[in-house]
């Protein structure tokens, strides 16, 4: 693919995207537009259709609040972007005079949604940011930014904004950070933008997601910004004053070099690099003996005809690595997820070992 930038950030800087989660009345963009100017956003957002989780919320203004953004163009000179989510959406952004369009999140995962909308935009040239889709699926992800490209649009960028979860998170999406830096892994060019708003879900989470960003080198970030958050039609948890968007978020981050050319320092983590290479051949190594016994255990129990998976043993297994991780300042979090797919990768070699036979 030859992508281009969806965004060009003004002084070479990161990306920022800012304004509220929806469009609400001219007066509520004007009084943002006003008090954000002095960031000099590269892009003001707001919804104007809003995909609501239940019937009965807030749905957005529609339509005439189109206008009001625009407006933000004549007297500020912003440029401006919104949320479509069908073809009809389309064609009215592009009649106004909206500068960048964005496929929400429960747009993003259906390809038949995804594929009308694209076959409106065939032969225009407006920057699409595609959010990620609701589910952990980087190739639903792809084949979206792919269907927009098929149809001759070249500026697109991936917007991050979390995953939908069951269960309880400090998050309101988990980020899965090993997504996005897949994307980028892949397709290097892509232009990469964290929706910390969505992500965090409360502003006290807001910094520490978008310092992850800036070090993961994403490209930008979008955030919702209100004049009155609790009084927001829409996402009021979430969304921060113009003051915490400066004072609580943007004068706090820290901006690291990516490398640097002081040889002591580069060969001090040359050293500890190589140590990890030697810890991660261990953890190979044991592992693979690991794998060795649970295929040993599925010959013994072959023989007992005894099924492969023991609920208890399980717990036990469990139990005892949860202790262990806090004697070894290790989350629970973290080690859960090592012992579940160490656990599902000895299944695998058990199984194997006792239906062989059978195939
Ligand atoms: C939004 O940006 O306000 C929005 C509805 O986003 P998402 O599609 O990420 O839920
Ligand atoms: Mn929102």
């Amino acid at each position: 693919m030859n992508l281009q930038k969806a965004i060009e950030p003004q002084n070479n800087r990161q990306v920022l995207i800012l304004c509220p989660c929806s469009a609400e009345s001219p007066e509520q963009l004007q009084s943002l537009a006003k008090s954000i100017l002095d960031l000099k956003p590269d892009l003001v957002r707001a919804g104007v259709w809003k995909p609501r989780t239940r019937p009965g919320q807030f749905q957005g203004k529609g339509e005439p609040a189109l206008e009001w953004l625009t407006d933000l163009k004549q007297e500020f000179g912003l440029k401006v972007c919104t949320e479509v989510a069908n073809p009809k959406h389309v064609e009215l952004c592009l009649k106004a005079g909206i500068d960048v369009l964005w496929i929400g999140a429960r747009t993003t995962v259906n390809p038949f949604y995804v594929q009308e909308i694209a076959e409106v935009l065939r032969g225009t040239d407006i920057p699409i940011l595609v959010k990620n889709p609701m589910n952990p699926d980087l190739a639903l992800w792809q084949g979206a930014i792919e269907r927009f490209y098929a149809v001759g649009i070249q500026r697109l960028a991936a917007i991050h904004r979390g995953f939908s979860f069951y269960g309880n998170s400090i998050y309101r999406n988990v980020p899965r950070w090993q997504i996005p830096i897949e994307l980028k892994r892949q397709w290097p060019e892509i232009q990469l933008l964290a929706d910390i708003s969505h992500i965090s879900g409360h502003p006290e989470n807001h910094l520490e997601i978008a310092q992850i960003a800036i070090d993961l080198h994403y490209d930008g970030l979008m955030i919702e910004v209100h004049p009155d958050p609790q009084n927001a039609l829409s996402d009021a948890d979430q969304q921060v004053t113009p003051e915490f968007l400066k004072e609580g978020i943007l004068n706090k981050l820290i901006y690291r070099k990516h490398k640097t050319e002081n040889q002591i320092f580069n060969q001090q983590i040359e050293n500890i690099r190589s140590k990890i290479d030697g810890l991660d051949q261990q953890i190979l190594k044991i592992l693979s003996e690991r794998m060795a016994l649970a295929r040993q255990i599925g010959i013994e129990k072959n023989k007992e005809s005894i099924s492969i998976f023991q609920p208890d043993r399980w717990n036990q297994i469990v139990g005892q690595m949860l202790d262990m991780a806090k004697e070894y300042s290790l989350s629970e979090e973290f080690i859960f997820s090592l012992i579940e797919a160490i656990h599902i990768e000895s299944i695998h070699h058990q199984s194997e070992t006792m239906n062989r036979k059978h195939r």
